[in-house]
């Protein structure tokens, strides 16, 4: 077996790498599993994208899923908040301020 992170070559059953102490298999830290991915993303927003690609947890095509799913939902969140942001400059300028002034 091959650490992820070190590359050198470790026993087909280590948990930790010998060389530079790295989780394999199900050691792997959590932010590269998808739990801690999936979590990130509500802390983090899109910058989770990060952990995503260089998770050596997750296969290719589940990093590519990954990104469209949460670029779709940041778009989807940013189209939200534009929506409030213009009911919000609408009901600013409905105001009477002529009469605060
Ligand atoms: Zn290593």
């Amino acid at each position: 077996m091959i650490c992820w992170k070190c590359k050198s070559d470790i026993g087909e059953f280590d948990n930790y790498c010998k060389y530079c102490g790295a989780g394999q298999g199900k050691y792997i830290p959590i932010y590269y599993r998808h739990i801690g991915i999936i979590l990130l993303f509500f802390i983090l927003g899109p910058f989770n994208l990060y952990f995503v690609w260089f998770s050596p947890a997750l296969k290719r095509t589940a990093k590519i899923i990954y990104t469209i799913i949460f670029l779709a939902l940041t778009g989807w969140f940013c189209y939200k908040s534009y929506l409030l942001f213009l009911q919000a400059q609408e009901m600013w300028h409905s105001f009477p301020t002529n009469l605060m002034f």
